[in-house]
């Protein structure tokens, strides 16, 4: 039982776009379909494709959903918890790139910042910047599988180093939830600060458990989403480069395939191309974009699989 809906919730957290059958059947722009893609972008494949002659390519691409938040560390009530306006503004933009079940910034909060509950949370919770969230539905008590995914993938992107934290996984009868830490709060606990950039850190591409559990645990919901404002903080990607690569190109895409691929929270150009075993210059060619740097949640693109 365990085992399949661990399972479940991996598939759920890689987004496998769906192939629009639409596109696929009507596509509207028919480029010649190129070997490889030429360093230099060529302005003009077809008429209707925007010219990218003046594009500046960048070496550093802003993850879809970044939002610096405001640096308000005044202490708001969140129900029965304590939270400051900083993370309660980073809970706010998470709710709005999700957008689903789960009230991010509202009744889904099952504990604050501020706050000593002994040894279960190992002191993260102490200082600002740190909240639980529940990812049951109520009364039911169903767990909501299939948001987790869409869900940490928001709030990573808002800004908070989030985990799932399953059934007994930190305790025998500790319950299911979303543990959160808001990257740069000025107030955050030593423990919560250990769980961004400490041996077993966020920012390493780890589960953020401490010591206590062993050794470091890969994080099991893709690398850290690194914002420009957290560069600005001193936040960098610390994973050995080769954990940094670039996703492999999904299974059963067929090359020269057509399909419609919509934006999700921590989406950069150049990951969503090589999801699809292509190249980001080509995407941004073929939409036409003018900024490859960021993606907005949402937009659609249209991609040719390996182009
Ligand atoms: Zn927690």
């Amino acid at each position: 039982m365990a085992v399949a809906l661990t399972a479940g919730l991996l598939a759920g957290c890689s987004p496998v776009p769906t192939p629009s059958p639409t596109a696929a059947a009507a596509p509207t722009v028919l480029p010649s379909p190129v070997p490889s893609i030429p360093p230099s972008p060529q302005p003009t494949l077809t008429p209707s494709l925007t010219p990218t002659a003046e594009l500046t390519w960048p070496t550093v691409f802003e993850p879809a959903g970044c939002q610096p938040p405001p640096e308000d560390y005044t202490r708001v009530e969140l129900g029965s918890w304590v939270i400051n306006r900083r993370t309660q503004a980073m809970l706010e933009h998470a709710a709005r790139l999700y957008g689903g079940e789960i009230d991010l910034a509202g009744a889904a909060v099952t504990q604050g910042s501020y706050h000593d509950n002994g040894a279960a949370s190992f002191g993260t919770h102490l200082g600002g910047g740190a909240v639980d969230l529940s990812v049951i539905r109520l009364p039911e008590w169903v767990v909501l599988w299939d948001e987790i995914g869409p869900a940490l993938r928001a709030l990573r992107a808002a800004g908070f180093a989030a985990w799932l934290r399953d059934y007994g996984e930190l305790s025998p009868d500790s319950p299911i939830h979303i543990h959160a830490v808001a990257v740069g709060d000025a107030e955050l606990s030593a423990a919560a600060e250990a769980q961004l950039t400490g041996e077993a850190g966020y920012f390493r591409g780890y589960d953020g458990l401490p010591a206590q559990f062993g050794a470091p645990r890969p994080d099991r919901f893709g690398g850290p989403v690194v914002c420009a404002w957290m560069r600005a903080k001193g936040y960098e990607d610390l994973r050995p480069p080769e954990a940094r690569a670039l996703p492999t190109a999904l299974p059963d895409l067929t090359p020269g395939q057509t399909l419609t691929y919509t934006v999700e929270p921590g989406d950069t150009l150049p990951a969503v191309a090589a999801r699809f075993g292509t190249q980001a210059e080509a995407v941004a060619r073929r939409n036409g974009l003018t900024r490859v740097d960021t993606l907005a949640v949402g937009k659609v693109l249209e991609i040719v699989v390996g182009e």
